[in-house]
This record gives structure tokens, sequence and C-alpha cells, in this order.
């Protein structure tokens, strides 16, 4: 089948209010305008330089999609990450949140963020530990910051070939979700938790993902 197709039937198949970004990682901007054709609004870049590339190869048909940062994001790269992304999924730590803000708010831009979960705490993988007291404690903490609007939750989650096996991980991230919103923080509104890759995607929308971020499913197997 063709990415169009593909992206169709799944779009079709995925439920309505759950969205579902495309992760581009080794992708051409030939497949990545094919699915833009066929629907796609949100597109995810984990390494600012893959980005500019295709944003440039996109030229004018860029303005038409979001943009999301999923990769670490390094301090040295906040600067020109500003210049073309919407959204930086990956943020863990208030120092960090500090630095973009810093820089934000220097060249009057405004953007939204999300707290990067390492719910299994696996030593490979970025982000903050699923402890409420530290998440809520950023999420607080991040609210204050001018130009960051705090409004999701992501997580990558431990890859087992059983999705089933995730399960109780994309559990555990929707219920720190729900108490961070619970708490009403004044200025925060939570609405997007970001769960779910093309193996897992089914069971993350039936643990209540919002967000699915799909590659392989769509474009097919990866080049290396
Ligand atoms: C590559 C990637 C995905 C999508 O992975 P697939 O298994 O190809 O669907 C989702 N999220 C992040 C952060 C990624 O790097």
């Amino acid at each position: 089948m063709s990415i169009q197709s593909t992206y169709r039937e799944i779009r079709k198949a995925v439920p309505a209010d759950v969205d579902i970004l495309l992760a581009c990682k080794t992708r051409t901007p030939d497949e990545v305008l094919a699915a833009i054709d066929a629907g796609a609004r949100d597109l995810g870049h984990n390494y600012v330089q893959e980005a500019e590339s295709m944003a440039a190869a996109l030229g004018e048909r860029s303005g038409a999609v979001r943009w999301h940062m999923i990769g670490p994001l390094q301090k040295n790269k906040i600067n020109k990450a500003l210049r073309l992304f919407d959204v930086i999924q990956t943020v863990h730590s208030f120092k960090q949140a500090q630095e973009i803000q810093k820089r934000a708010e220097a060249i009057g831009k405004h953007l939204k963020v999300y707290i990067e979960v390492n719910i299994a705490e696996e030593s490979a993988k970025s982000g903050v530990p699923p402890e409420q007291e530290i998440l809520e404690k950023l999420a607080r903490e991040i609210s204050g910051l001018r130009n960051l609007r705090l409004e999701g939750l992501m997580t990558m989650g431990p890859f087992y070939e059983d999705p089933e096996a995730i399960r109780p991980y994309f559990r555990k991230t929707r219920q720190i979700f729900d108490h961070i919103r619970s708490l009403k923080v004044p200025g925060l509104d939570l609405t997007v938790l970001s769960m779910g890759m093309s193996d897992s995607y089914r069971v993350a929308i039936e643990e209540g993902s919002t967000m699915i971020r799909l590659g392989t499913i769509v474009f097919g197997p990866r080049r290396a």
C-alpha cells in the first residue's frame, strides 16, 4: 500500500480525538509530503539538523504542519530548535526549561512543551522518573515560565516484542497525567498524553493516549 492509503487507513481506524504524529527519522521529503497530502498535520523529528533539512525541502508546505521535537534537545541546539519547532516534547528538567525560556523570550517566541517521563526508569533513556512529587513540582515550575505552555506528557516506554507487556507502563503514565490534571495548577492546562508507537499504539490508546507517534507502520521499515 502507498504511504497515503496507509495513513488514511490508520487515521480512519484510530479514534478521532487521538492525534497521529509522524516520526520522520530517515524518511525522504517526498515520503513525508505523501503523508501530508493524506492529511498528516504533526511531524516529529529526533534531531534539530534533520528537521532543518526537512523544513528546507518542504518549502512553503512546511507551514501546513506542526513541528515537534521528539528527541533529546541539547543546550547548544536550543536556539536553532526555537526557530523551527512548535512543540518540544522532551523537556526533562526545570533547568532545561529555563534555558528554553530565556532564549524564547529573547526572540519573542511562545511555544508548547511536554515533559518526557522515563516511565520504566531505564538508564539509557532520558526523561523524568515517574515519581509524582518530582513531576508535580516540575509541572508547577514550568507553568510559571511565560513563554512556555506546558501542554502534555510524553513517554517512550520500554521496548517489548509483546505490546501487552508495555500496558502497565502506559497505564502508570496515564495515572500520573490524571493526577497532575487533578491538581488544577493555575495556568496549567494539561491536555496531551503522547504515548504509543507502531508496535504499541493500540494498547496506548486503550490506556488513554491522546497522541500516538508513528513511523514504521506508515512509512515502512526504516533505512539505516
Ligand atoms: C522513531 C520514533 C517513534 C516511531 O517509531 P516507530 O516504531 O517507527 O513507529 C516514536 N517516537 C519517537 C520518540 C521515535 O524516536
